[in-house]
Protein backbone atom coordinates (compact mmCIF):
# COMPACT_ATOMS: atom_id res chain seq x y z
CA UNK A 1 0.00 0.00 0.00
CA UNK A 2 0.82 3.39 -0.88
CA UNK A 3 1.34 6.29 2.02
CA UNK A 4 1.02 9.74 2.01
CA UNK A 5 3.71 12.33 4.19
CA UNK A 6 1.29 14.45 6.11
CA UNK A 7 2.78 17.30 5.92
CA UNK A 8 2.99 17.01 2.11
CA UNK A 9 -0.81 16.24 1.65
CA UNK A 10 -1.31 18.88 3.32
CA UNK A 11 0.09 21.31 1.30
CA UNK A 12 -0.12 20.08 -1.72
CA UNK A 13 -3.77 20.05 -2.56
CA UNK A 14 -4.46 23.55 -1.19
CA UNK A 15 -4.01 25.01 -4.76
CA UNK A 16 -6.99 22.45 -5.83
CA UNK A 17 -9.74 22.40 -3.29
CA UNK A 18 -12.95 24.28 -3.72
CA UNK A 19 -13.17 27.16 -1.47
CA UNK A 20 -16.61 25.39 0.15
CA UNK A 21 -15.15 22.32 0.91
CA UNK A 22 -13.14 22.15 4.57
CA UNK A 23 -10.57 20.36 5.65
CA UNK A 24 -12.43 17.68 7.56
CA UNK A 25 -10.96 17.71 11.40
CA UNK A 26 -12.79 13.45 11.62
CA UNK A 27 -12.36 12.40 7.94
CA UNK A 28 -14.63 9.60 9.26
CA UNK A 29 -17.39 11.75 10.37
CA UNK A 30 -20.71 11.64 8.60
CA UNK A 31 -22.67 14.89 8.65
CA UNK A 32 -25.96 14.05 9.52
CA UNK A 33 -28.06 16.34 6.66
CA UNK A 34 -26.05 13.75 3.86
CA UNK A 35 -27.45 10.48 4.98
CA UNK A 36 -30.48 8.74 5.71
CA UNK A 37 -32.01 8.39 9.33
CA UNK A 38 -30.65 5.09 9.84
CA UNK A 39 -27.48 5.23 8.82
CA UNK A 40 -24.10 5.17 11.22
CA UNK A 41 -20.80 3.65 12.59
CA UNK A 42 -21.04 0.69 14.20
CA UNK A 43 -18.18 1.04 17.13
CA UNK A 44 -16.14 -1.23 14.51
CA UNK A 45 -16.13 1.64 12.11
CA UNK A 46 -17.98 0.10 9.65
CA UNK A 47 -21.20 1.89 8.43
CA UNK A 48 -24.38 0.57 9.19
CA UNK A 49 -28.11 1.21 7.14
CA UNK A 50 -30.69 0.03 9.22
CA UNK A 51 -28.57 -2.47 11.65
CA UNK A 52 -26.63 -3.75 8.89
CA UNK A 53 -23.51 -3.19 7.85
CA UNK A 54 -22.33 -2.20 4.49
CA UNK A 55 -19.43 -5.60 4.48
CA UNK A 56 -22.50 -8.03 4.23
CA UNK A 57 -24.20 -5.96 1.87
CA UNK A 58 -21.44 -6.00 -0.11
CA UNK A 59 -20.88 -9.38 0.29
CA UNK A 60 -24.66 -11.05 -0.23
CA UNK A 61 -25.74 -8.43 -3.20
CA UNK A 62 -22.52 -7.54 -4.42
CA UNK A 63 -21.15 -3.71 -5.47
CA UNK A 64 -21.86 -1.62 -6.57
CA UNK A 65 -25.55 -1.43 -5.25
CA UNK A 66 -28.12 1.30 -4.53
CA UNK A 67 -28.96 1.00 -0.75
CA UNK A 68 -31.95 2.45 -0.09
CA UNK A 69 -33.28 3.10 4.16
CA UNK A 70 -37.02 2.37 3.32
CA UNK A 71 -37.85 3.58 6.92
CA UNK A 72 -36.39 7.00 6.35
CA UNK A 73 -38.06 7.04 2.50
CA UNK A 74 -41.37 6.69 4.79
CA UNK A 75 -40.94 8.89 7.00
CA UNK A 76 -39.84 11.96 4.53
CA UNK A 77 -42.91 11.18 2.79
CA UNK A 78 -45.10 11.05 5.94
CA UNK A 79 -43.01 14.11 6.90
CA UNK A 80 -43.92 16.36 3.61
CA UNK A 81 -47.67 14.51 3.55
CA UNK A 82 -48.49 15.81 7.36
CA UNK A 83 -46.66 19.24 6.88
CA UNK A 84 -48.64 20.12 3.38
CA UNK A 85 -52.00 18.24 5.09
CA UNK A 86 -54.88 20.23 3.35
CA UNK A 87 -52.66 19.94 0.28
CA UNK A 88 -51.97 17.51 -2.12
CA UNK A 89 -48.17 15.84 -2.50
CA UNK A 90 -47.33 14.56 -5.67
CA UNK A 91 -44.04 11.84 -5.81
CA UNK A 92 -42.50 12.81 -8.30
CA UNK A 93 -41.45 8.82 -10.43
CA UNK A 94 -39.22 10.04 -12.19
CA UNK A 95 -36.95 11.10 -9.36
CA UNK A 96 -36.67 7.12 -8.85
CA UNK A 97 -39.66 4.53 -10.01
CA UNK A 98 -39.89 1.25 -9.15
CA UNK A 99 -43.02 -1.05 -7.80
CA UNK A 100 -41.73 -1.07 -4.04
CA UNK A 101 -40.95 2.43 -4.16
CA UNK A 102 -44.09 4.18 -5.34
CA UNK A 103 -46.47 1.67 -3.59
CA UNK A 104 -44.48 3.10 0.08
CA UNK A 105 -45.27 6.72 -1.27
CA UNK A 106 -48.78 5.80 -1.30
CA UNK A 107 -48.97 4.45 1.55
CA UNK A 108 -47.50 7.07 3.51
CA UNK A 109 -50.08 9.38 1.64
CA UNK A 110 -48.86 10.58 -1.66
CA UNK A 111 -49.80 10.79 -5.08
CA UNK A 112 -47.69 9.88 -7.67
CA UNK A 113 -46.26 11.80 -10.95
CA UNK A 114 -45.93 9.67 -14.08
CA UNK A 115 -44.31 11.11 -17.35
CA UNK A 116 -44.09 8.36 -19.58
CA UNK A 117 -46.35 5.06 -20.19
CA UNK A 118 -43.57 3.38 -18.57
CA UNK A 119 -43.42 4.86 -15.21
CA UNK A 120 -46.68 4.60 -15.30
CA UNK A 121 -47.09 0.76 -16.13
CA UNK A 122 -44.99 0.74 -13.28
CA UNK A 123 -47.76 2.51 -11.04
CA UNK A 124 -50.23 0.21 -12.03
CA UNK A 125 -48.04 -2.85 -11.22
CA UNK A 126 -47.81 -1.32 -8.02
CA UNK A 127 -51.51 -1.72 -7.52
CA UNK A 128 -51.93 2.11 -7.48
CA UNK A 129 -55.44 3.57 -8.23
CA UNK A 130 -55.35 5.41 -11.38
CA UNK A 131 -57.63 8.41 -9.49
CA UNK A 132 -54.47 8.85 -7.62
CA UNK A 133 -51.83 9.26 -10.45
CA UNK A 134 -51.19 12.48 -12.71
CA UNK A 135 -49.46 12.52 -16.12
CA UNK A 136 -47.03 14.98 -17.19
CA UNK A 137 -44.82 15.23 -20.64
CA UNK A 138 -44.04 17.44 -23.14
CA UNK A 139 -45.01 15.01 -25.95
CA UNK A 140 -47.56 12.39 -24.92
CA UNK A 141 -47.53 10.01 -27.31
CA UNK A 142 -51.21 9.25 -28.35
CA UNK A 143 -51.29 6.17 -26.91
CA UNK A 144 -50.28 7.36 -23.34
CA UNK A 145 -52.92 9.85 -24.22
CA UNK A 146 -55.43 7.61 -24.79
CA UNK A 147 -54.76 4.91 -22.03
CA UNK A 148 -54.45 7.75 -19.50
CA UNK A 149 -58.52 8.49 -20.75
CA UNK A 150 -59.24 5.33 -20.99
CA UNK A 151 -58.37 4.26 -17.06
CA UNK A 152 -59.32 7.91 -15.39
CA UNK A 153 -56.15 9.03 -14.29
CA UNK A 154 -56.40 11.71 -11.86
CA UNK A 155 -55.32 14.73 -13.72
CA UNK A 156 -53.34 15.10 -17.48
CA UNK A 157 -51.30 18.21 -17.56
CA UNK A 158 -51.35 19.50 -21.27
CA UNK A 159 -48.26 20.96 -22.76
CA UNK A 160 -49.11 21.92 -25.45
CA UNK A 161 -52.41 23.60 -28.13
CA UNK A 162 -51.84 20.09 -30.31
CA UNK A 163 -51.94 17.99 -27.43
CA UNK A 164 -55.45 19.94 -26.09
CA UNK A 165 -56.68 19.01 -29.47
CA UNK A 166 -56.23 15.84 -29.45
CA UNK A 167 -57.23 15.49 -25.67
CA UNK A 168 -60.34 17.05 -26.40
CA UNK A 169 -60.80 14.28 -29.65
CA UNK A 170 -60.09 11.43 -27.37
CA UNK A 171 -62.23 12.36 -24.39
CA UNK A 172 -64.80 12.67 -26.71
CA UNK A 173 -64.37 9.28 -28.17
CA UNK A 174 -64.34 7.35 -24.71
CA UNK A 175 -67.06 9.77 -23.31
CA UNK A 176 -65.02 11.14 -20.56
CA UNK A 177 -64.11 14.01 -19.27
CA UNK A 178 -60.73 13.90 -17.92
CA UNK A 179 -59.21 16.81 -15.10
CA UNK A 180 -56.78 19.30 -16.73
CA UNK A 181 -54.22 20.90 -15.50
CA UNK A 182 -52.86 23.78 -17.95
CA UNK A 183 -48.34 23.52 -17.42
CA UNK A 184 -47.17 27.71 -17.72
CA UNK A 185 -44.61 28.86 -18.27
CA UNK A 186 -44.29 31.71 -15.69
CA UNK A 187 -40.50 33.11 -16.58
CA UNK A 188 -38.66 32.08 -13.39
CA UNK A 189 -36.14 29.68 -13.16
CA UNK A 190 -35.08 28.85 -10.09
CA UNK A 191 -31.95 26.25 -9.51
CA UNK A 192 -30.15 25.97 -6.17
CA UNK A 193 -29.60 29.33 -4.02
CA UNK A 194 -30.64 31.77 -7.11
CA UNK A 195 -33.33 32.36 -9.64
CA UNK A 196 -33.96 34.68 -12.77
CA UNK A 197 -37.30 35.97 -12.69
CA UNK A 198 -37.56 36.29 -16.71
CA UNK A 199 -35.01 34.70 -17.95
CA UNK A 200 -36.43 31.35 -19.02
CA UNK A 201 -39.14 31.88 -21.60
CA UNK A 202 -36.70 30.06 -24.18
CA UNK A 203 -37.57 26.70 -23.26
CA UNK A 204 -39.88 23.62 -24.00
CA UNK A 205 -42.33 23.11 -20.84
CA UNK A 206 -45.49 24.63 -20.82
CA UNK A 207 -47.16 27.36 -21.95
CA UNK A 208 -45.89 31.01 -21.87
CA UNK A 209 -47.38 33.13 -19.88
CA UNK A 210 -45.94 36.47 -21.36
CA UNK A 211 -46.93 35.48 -25.21
CA UNK A 212 -50.36 35.11 -23.95
CA UNK A 213 -50.67 31.37 -24.62
CA UNK A 214 -51.06 30.24 -21.16
CA UNK A 215 -54.62 32.00 -21.27
CA UNK A 216 -55.19 31.06 -24.78
CA UNK A 217 -54.85 27.42 -23.40
CA UNK A 218 -56.93 27.58 -20.64
CA UNK A 219 -59.69 28.89 -22.76
CA UNK A 220 -59.45 26.47 -24.98
CA UNK A 221 -60.01 23.71 -21.90
CA UNK A 222 -62.76 25.55 -20.62
CA UNK A 223 -64.52 26.35 -23.68
CA UNK A 224 -63.72 22.44 -24.32
CA UNK A 225 -67.01 20.17 -24.35
CA UNK A 226 -64.88 17.00 -23.28
CA UNK A 227 -62.21 18.73 -20.55
CA UNK A 228 -62.33 19.57 -17.38
CA UNK A 229 -60.40 22.02 -16.55
CA UNK A 230 -59.02 21.39 -12.70
CA UNK A 231 -56.05 23.83 -12.49
CA UNK A 232 -52.96 25.72 -13.29
CA UNK A 233 -49.72 24.24 -13.21
CA UNK A 234 -46.15 25.81 -12.70
CA UNK A 235 -43.12 23.91 -12.31
CA UNK A 236 -39.97 26.57 -11.95
CA UNK A 237 -36.61 24.36 -11.28
CA UNK A 238 -34.55 22.46 -9.34
CA UNK A 239 -32.57 22.25 -5.84
CA UNK A 240 -34.28 25.18 -5.18
CA UNK A 241 -33.45 26.58 -1.55
CA UNK A 242 -35.23 29.54 -1.13
CA UNK A 243 -39.38 30.17 -1.39
CA UNK A 244 -38.76 33.49 -3.10
CA UNK A 245 -38.62 32.03 -6.52
CA UNK A 246 -41.95 30.36 -5.44
CA UNK A 247 -43.71 34.13 -4.36
CA UNK A 248 -43.21 35.20 -7.84
CA UNK A 249 -44.23 32.41 -9.51
CA UNK A 250 -47.49 31.80 -7.26
CA UNK A 251 -48.12 35.35 -8.26
CA UNK A 252 -47.87 35.42 -11.51
CA UNK A 253 -50.08 32.03 -11.98
CA UNK A 254 -52.91 33.51 -9.94
CA UNK A 255 -52.98 36.12 -11.66
CA UNK A 256 -53.63 34.33 -14.90
CA UNK A 257 -56.13 32.43 -12.42
CA UNK A 258 -58.07 35.70 -11.52
CA UNK A 259 -58.19 36.68 -15.22
CA UNK A 260 -60.02 33.36 -16.34
CA UNK A 261 -62.65 34.02 -13.70
CA UNK A 262 -63.00 37.64 -14.72
CA UNK A 263 -63.55 36.46 -18.41
CA UNK A 264 -65.25 33.56 -18.17
CA UNK A 265 -66.12 32.77 -14.84
CA UNK A 266 -63.86 29.80 -14.25
CA UNK A 267 -63.58 28.59 -10.55
CA UNK A 268 -59.80 26.74 -10.60
CA UNK A 269 -60.06 24.49 -8.06
CA UNK A 270 -56.53 23.29 -8.05
CA UNK A 271 -53.19 25.40 -8.04
CA UNK A 272 -49.84 23.41 -8.70
CA UNK A 273 -46.18 24.81 -7.81
CA UNK A 274 -44.26 21.93 -8.83
CA UNK A 275 -41.54 20.67 -6.85
CA UNK A 276 -37.53 20.87 -6.99
CA UNK A 277 -37.36 21.18 -3.44
CA UNK A 278 -33.60 21.30 -2.50
CA UNK A 279 -31.99 18.51 -1.00
CA UNK A 280 -28.44 18.09 0.59
CA UNK A 281 -25.56 16.60 -1.83
CA UNK A 282 -22.43 18.09 0.34
CA UNK A 283 -21.96 20.33 2.85
CA UNK A 284 -22.71 23.92 0.88
CA UNK A 285 -26.33 22.27 0.81
CA UNK A 286 -28.90 23.19 3.93
CA UNK A 287 -32.79 22.55 2.99
CA UNK A 288 -35.41 23.92 4.75
CA UNK A 289 -37.68 21.53 6.97
CA UNK A 290 -41.18 20.76 5.39
CA UNK A 291 -42.88 22.18 7.66
CA UNK A 292 -41.19 25.54 6.72
CA UNK A 293 -41.93 25.42 2.73
CA UNK A 294 -45.26 24.55 3.56
CA UNK A 295 -45.87 27.31 5.90
CA UNK A 296 -44.17 30.13 3.16
CA UNK A 297 -46.34 28.08 -0.07
CA UNK A 298 -49.27 28.49 1.95
CA UNK A 299 -48.88 31.94 2.87
CA UNK A 300 -47.43 32.92 -0.61
CA UNK A 301 -50.71 31.51 -2.45
CA UNK A 302 -53.43 33.36 0.53
CA UNK A 303 -51.41 36.23 -0.06
CA UNK A 304 -51.48 36.33 -3.88
CA UNK A 305 -55.33 35.04 -3.86
CA UNK A 306 -56.30 38.11 -1.81
CA UNK A 307 -54.40 40.57 -3.65
CA UNK A 308 -56.51 39.28 -6.91
CA UNK A 309 -59.63 38.58 -4.89
CA UNK A 310 -60.54 34.85 -5.89
CA UNK A 311 -60.71 32.46 -3.29
CA UNK A 312 -57.33 30.24 -2.51
CA UNK A 313 -57.70 27.16 -4.57
CA UNK A 314 -56.15 24.00 -3.33
CA UNK A 315 -52.78 23.73 -3.46
CA UNK A 316 -50.36 20.23 -4.85
CA UNK A 317 -46.77 20.17 -5.22
CA UNK A 318 -44.12 17.66 -6.58
CA UNK A 319 -41.49 16.80 -4.70
CA UNK A 320 -39.14 14.19 -6.23
CA UNK A 321 -35.23 14.23 -5.07
CA UNK A 322 -35.70 15.60 -1.55
CA UNK A 323 -38.08 12.73 -0.98
CA UNK A 324 -35.97 9.57 -2.25
CA UNK A 325 -32.42 11.77 -2.84
CA UNK A 326 -31.14 11.21 1.08
CA UNK A 327 -32.93 7.75 1.41
CA UNK A 328 -29.93 6.17 -0.28
CA UNK A 329 -26.68 6.10 -0.88
CA UNK A 330 -24.37 4.29 -3.47
CA UNK A 331 -22.15 1.53 -1.95
CA UNK A 332 -18.78 1.09 -4.27
CA UNK A 333 -15.68 -0.76 -4.07
CA UNK A 334 -12.48 0.93 -4.80
CA UNK A 335 -10.39 -0.61 -7.81
CA UNK A 336 -7.36 1.29 -7.71
CA UNK A 337 -6.15 4.53 -6.51
CA UNK A 338 -3.68 6.52 -7.98
CA UNK A 339 -2.17 10.02 -6.71
CA UNK A 340 -1.97 12.13 -9.38
CA UNK A 341 0.45 15.41 -9.57
CA UNK A 342 -0.13 18.38 -11.43
CA UNK A 343 2.54 20.78 -12.80
CA UNK A 344 2.21 22.98 -9.93
CA UNK A 345 3.20 20.59 -7.25
CA UNK A 346 -0.49 20.21 -6.28
CA UNK A 347 -1.37 16.84 -5.89
CA UNK A 348 -4.97 15.24 -5.72
CA UNK A 349 -5.76 10.73 -5.28
CA UNK A 350 -8.32 9.58 -8.33
CA UNK A 351 -9.95 6.90 -6.17
CA UNK A 352 -11.48 4.67 -9.01
CA UNK A 353 -14.79 2.56 -8.30
CA UNK A 354 -16.50 -0.35 -9.89
CA UNK A 355 -19.44 2.13 -11.27
CA UNK A 356 -19.48 5.66 -12.68
CA UNK A 357 -21.19 7.61 -15.02
CA UNK A 358 -23.77 4.89 -16.22
CA UNK A 359 -25.16 4.39 -12.45
CA UNK A 360 -24.68 8.39 -11.37
CA UNK A 361 -24.94 10.69 -14.86
CA UNK A 362 -25.12 13.64 -12.77
CA UNK A 363 -22.12 15.00 -12.43
CA UNK A 364 -20.76 14.44 -16.29
CA UNK A 365 -24.17 15.73 -17.50
CA UNK A 366 -24.68 19.29 -14.75
CA UNK A 367 -21.61 19.16 -12.96
CA UNK A 368 -23.65 17.71 -9.80
CA UNK A 369 -21.68 17.51 -6.49
CA UNK A 370 -21.85 14.54 -4.03
CA UNK A 371 -20.01 13.65 -1.44
CA UNK A 372 -18.45 10.32 -0.35
CA UNK A 373 -17.19 8.41 2.87
CA UNK A 374 -15.01 5.45 3.38
CA UNK A 375 -17.25 2.60 4.77
CA UNK A 376 -16.06 -0.14 5.33
CA UNK A 377 -13.54 0.85 8.14
CA UNK A 378 -12.47 4.26 9.80
CA UNK A 379 -8.94 5.08 9.17
CA UNK A 380 -6.68 7.77 11.29
CA UNK A 381 -4.75 8.79 8.08
CA UNK A 382 -4.61 12.26 7.24
CA UNK A 383 -7.68 13.73 5.04
CA UNK A 384 -6.28 13.60 1.36
CA UNK A 385 -8.19 15.29 -1.23
CA UNK A 386 -9.70 13.26 -3.50
CA UNK A 387 -11.53 12.71 -6.82
CA UNK A 388 -13.92 9.53 -7.34
CA UNK A 389 -14.03 8.78 -10.75
CA UNK A 390 -15.63 5.41 -12.27
CA UNK A 391 -14.53 2.66 -14.58
CA UNK A 392 -15.78 4.32 -17.84
CA UNK A 393 -13.56 5.78 -20.94
CA UNK A 394 -14.40 9.04 -20.67
CA UNK A 395 -12.13 11.29 -18.38
CA UNK A 396 -15.80 13.33 -17.24
CA UNK A 397 -16.51 9.66 -15.84
CA UNK A 398 -16.88 11.45 -12.01
CA UNK A 399 -18.86 10.54 -9.42
CA UNK A 400 -17.24 12.65 -6.61
CA UNK A 401 -15.18 15.54 -8.13
CA UNK A 402 -14.13 16.92 -4.83
CA UNK A 403 -14.03 15.27 -1.02
CA UNK A 404 -11.93 14.58 1.63
CA UNK A 405 -10.88 10.61 2.01
CA UNK A 406 -8.02 9.40 4.51
CA UNK A 407 -4.77 9.40 2.40
CA UNK A 408 -4.47 5.41 3.01
CA UNK A 409 -8.15 4.15 1.03
CA UNK A 410 -6.68 1.64 -1.04
CA UNK A 411 -8.38 -1.25 -3.32
CA UNK A 412 -11.11 -3.25 -1.78
CA UNK A 413 -12.06 -0.66 0.84
CA UNK A 414 -15.96 -0.02 0.13
CA UNK A 415 -16.93 3.64 -0.57
CA UNK A 416 -20.63 5.16 0.18
CA UNK A 417 -22.21 8.09 -2.24
CA UNK A 418 -24.99 9.93 -0.07
CA UNK A 419 -28.31 11.49 -1.78
CA UNK A 420 -27.65 8.94 -4.74
CA UNK A 421 -31.80 8.12 -4.89
CA UNK A 422 -33.18 10.17 -7.14
CA UNK A 423 -32.29 10.67 -11.16
CA UNK A 424 -28.99 8.16 -10.61
CA UNK A 425 -30.87 4.83 -11.09
CA UNK A 426 -34.00 6.45 -12.86
CA UNK A 427 -30.68 7.88 -15.71
CA UNK A 428 -28.72 4.92 -15.45
CA UNK A 429 -27.06 3.81 -19.02
CA UNK A 430 -25.39 0.34 -20.36
CA UNK A 431 -22.79 2.45 -21.53
CA UNK A 432 -19.73 0.63 -21.81
CA UNK A 433 -21.79 -2.24 -21.74
CA UNK A 434 -21.93 -1.92 -18.05
CA UNK A 435 -25.01 -3.66 -15.85
CA UNK A 436 -27.04 -1.34 -13.92
CA UNK A 437 -26.68 -1.95 -10.31
CA UNK A 438 -29.49 -3.17 -8.22
CA UNK A 439 -31.71 -1.29 -5.78
CA UNK A 440 -31.41 -3.34 -2.34
CA UNK A 441 -34.09 -1.77 0.55
CA UNK A 442 -32.91 -2.38 4.37
CA UNK A 443 -35.93 -2.47 6.39
CA UNK A 444 -36.41 -3.76 9.87
CA UNK A 445 -33.00 -5.27 10.13
CA UNK A 446 -33.59 -6.99 6.68
CA UNK A 447 -32.30 -6.09 3.25
CA UNK A 448 -34.47 -6.99 0.15
CA UNK A 449 -33.63 -6.54 -3.76
CA UNK A 450 -36.63 -4.08 -4.98
CA UNK A 451 -34.87 -3.70 -8.13
CA UNK A 452 -32.30 -6.80 -9.45
CA UNK A 453 -29.22 -6.42 -10.92
CA UNK A 454 -29.17 -6.22 -14.42
CA UNK A 455 -26.81 -9.11 -16.05
CA UNK A 456 -24.62 -9.31 -19.29
CA UNK A 457 -27.12 -12.02 -20.28
CA UNK A 458 -29.82 -9.16 -19.96
CA UNK A 459 -27.48 -6.88 -22.55
CA UNK A 460 -26.61 -9.75 -24.56
CA UNK A 461 -30.82 -11.09 -25.06
CA UNK A 462 -31.41 -7.72 -26.78
CA UNK A 463 -28.75 -8.50 -29.28
CA UNK A 464 -29.72 -10.34 -31.53
CA UNK A 465 -27.50 -10.44 -33.99
C1 LIG B 1 -38.88 16.89 -12.33
C2 LIG B 1 -40.19 17.42 -11.95
C3 LIG B 1 -40.56 17.41 -10.61
C4 LIG B 1 -39.68 16.92 -9.50
O1 LIG B 1 -38.50 17.65 -9.39
P1 LIG B 1 -37.54 17.40 -8.12
O2 LIG B 1 -36.38 18.28 -8.37
O3 LIG B 1 -37.14 15.95 -8.17
O4 LIG B 1 -38.31 17.71 -6.91
C5 LIG B 1 -41.83 17.88 -10.31
N1 LIG B 1 -42.67 18.33 -11.27
C6 LIG B 1 -42.31 18.37 -12.58
C7 LIG B 1 -43.27 18.86 -13.57
C8 LIG B 1 -41.07 17.91 -12.96
O5 LIG B 1 -40.73 17.95 -14.25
Amino acid sequence: MRTHEAGALHGDFASLRPSWLSVPEDVNALLPQLWADGVARSDEGVLHVGGIAVDTLAEQFGTPAYILDEDDFRARCRAWAEAFAGADVYYAAKAFCSKAVLRAAVEEGLNVDVCTAGELAVALAAGIEPARLGLHGNNKSLAELRQAVEIGLGRIVVDSFTEIERLDEIAAEFGARPQVMVRVNVGVEAHTHEYIATAHEDQKFGFSLADGDAYEAARRVIGSEHLELAGLHSHIGSQIFDTAAFEVSAARVVRLQARLREDFGAVLPEIDLGGGFGMAYTSQDDPQPPTDIAAALVKIVEAECAVAGIEPPRLSIEPGRTLIGPAVFTLYEVGTVKPVTLSGGSSRLYVSVDGGMSDNIRPALYDATYSATLASRVSQAVPALARVVGKHCESGDIVVKDEFLPADVAPGDLLAVPGTGAYCRSMGSNYNHVPRPPVIAVRDGEARVILARETVDDLLRLDVG
